[in-house]
């Protein structure tokens, strides 16, 4: 089957040929002829498997005939980050180059200004995260009316994100008869509710989870002491030819801590994750896909679905709570053919949390150990371990904070006057130069999760 037989234009079979593709990925084939027949479509696909193209190159050939008008989008896609959207919209330029089709991105963490003046303008594709959605429609900012196709991207994530609410909403505002697409990994009971809801009589796909099926992936488990989990990280990122690496955490925290000590050990690496404002996170992954750094330490919800080319190597800094994103992570190596190596990290917090990964991908991830070698690693990890008692000292210092918060009441402190008899009078720690000793206030207490 080539690109040629599924029923597209030869403008649009161009842009297809200049991105060097000839032979559609399996979803392609199945989902391209029906879309282009107008008819609604579930898809079971993670990233990875060539989705984005399976709507996005229909619909392109659809909107290719009709006129925009103005606060009017002709077609909407959903997506539950603004990366992803970001991705679609990059997809929409490059398969576009042939057609006279205009897009708008509406997305949190960007001026609105300037995607407001874009609907003015009229467009054929929005693409949009369902929050800056609503916020804009109940402004009146937008109407849905004469939207009639509808793409539902990453639907089981968005449900993850407490998107449906949303996007239940949003179906409603849409007309009747337009043409739904819903594209998901997996299909929980609230998925599956929204697609008899909403979609009609739609065409089945399902395609092959690409973890389960990528042979290209070399993936490992590493059991380790939970505290030397850095030390066995960077031993494997010195020793295990990585070219370019993502690594990824279950916490915001954790994200930010490890980029700082992998920076302070010499690493090249930047970080990702659902703190940052839509600029900065952009602007890092641009960093990492022009090699300005080679190492990129992400959460989840960023990460998702972020294809980028050529990563060797992806780790595990702790197993992912939900085992679907373990298949996520690791499928950002060994794509398109290409090998890659997955390292997931196992201390003991980690043993319930890679049961049920070994569980869902159905069969144990081989065992590797890691030996650290003291003599071997000693000049680094002389300095190593300077900077990581360096970096480690502020959090020590906040972490002290709220064990000095709650201060004895007078009462207290008599009531434990006999018991300290012979001790120093004030066990707190001295405080610092500069350093508030007062009461600490709750918030600082609280962890930025
Ligand atoms: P997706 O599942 O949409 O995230 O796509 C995964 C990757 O596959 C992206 O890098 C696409 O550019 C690439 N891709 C999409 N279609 C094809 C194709 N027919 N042949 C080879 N690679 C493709």
């Amino acid at each position: 089957m080539k690109f040629a037989d599924l029923g597209l234009s030869d403008e649009l079979l161009g842009a297809v040929t200049a991105k060097g593709y000839d032979t559609p990925t399996p979803i392609q084939a199945q989902a391209i002829p029906s879309v282009l027949m107008m008819k609604d479509l579930i898809a079971i696909a993670q990233t990875g498997t060539g989705k984005t193209a399976s709507f996005v190159l229909p619909m392109i050939d659809i909107l290719a005939h009709g006129r925009r008008r103005a606060m009017m989008p002709r077609s909407l896609i959903l997506e539950p980050t603004r990366e992803l959207a970001a991705q679609v919209a990059e997809n929409f330029e490059q398969y576009g180059v042939n057609h006279d089709l205009k897009m708008a991105l509406l997305i949190g963490g960007v001026q609105m200004g300037d995607q407001v003046k874009a609907l003015n303008e009229g467009v054929d594709v929005l693409i949009a995260t369902p929050g800056r959605l609503m916020d804009l429609f109940e402004r009146g900012k937008i109407l849905l009316t004469g939207c009639d196709l509808l793409v539902i991207d990453e639907a089981d994530r968005m449900l993850d994100m407490g998107f449906i609410p949303d996007i239940e909403t949003i179906c409603s505002k849409l007309p009747a008869n337009r043409q739904t697409l819903l594209f998901s990994a997996t299909m929980p009971p609230p998925i599956k509710k929204l697609a008899d809801k909403f979609l009609s009589n739609p065409k089945y796909i399902e395609v092959a989870r690409p973890a389960s099926t990528n042979t290209n992936i070399a993936q490992h488990k590493v059991p380790v002491d939970s505290r030397k989990k850095r030390e066995v990280l960077r031993h494997l990122l010195r020793t295990d030819d990585v070219s370019t690496a993502m690594i990824f955490a279950n916490r915001k925290t954790t994200v930010r801590e490890l980029n700082k000590s992998l920076r302070s050990h010499g690493f090249a690496s930047g970080e990702i994750h659902g703190d940052m404002d839509q600029p900065a996170r952009l602007a890092e992954l641009q960093r990492f896909k022009d090699g300005q750094i080679n190492i990129l330490v992400c959460s989840d919800v960023a990460a998702r679905g972020l294809d980028i080319k050529g990563v060797s190597h992806v780790f595990n800094f702790d197993t992912p709570w939900h085992p679907d994103d373990y298949v996520h992570r690791i499928g950002r190596t060994g794509r398109a053919g290409a090998t890659g190596r997955a390292f997931t990290l196992v201390g003991k917090e980690d043993a319930e949390a890679i049961e049920n990964v070994e569980k869902l991908t159905g069969g144990k991830v081989p065992v590797f150990e890691v030996k650290l070698e003291a003599a071997a690693d000693r000049p680094r990890r002389e300095s190593s371990e300077a900077a990581e008692k360096r970096e480690q000292e502020p959090r020590r210092k906040s972490e002290a904070k709220p064990e000095r918060a709650p201060r004895k009441t007078r009462a207290e402190q008599t009531d434990e006057q006999p018991r300290r008899a012979g001790r120093p009078v004030s066990r707190e720690p001295a405080s610092e130069p500069g350093e508030w000793n007062g009461p600490v206030p709750g918030f600082l207490g609280i962890s930025a999760l």
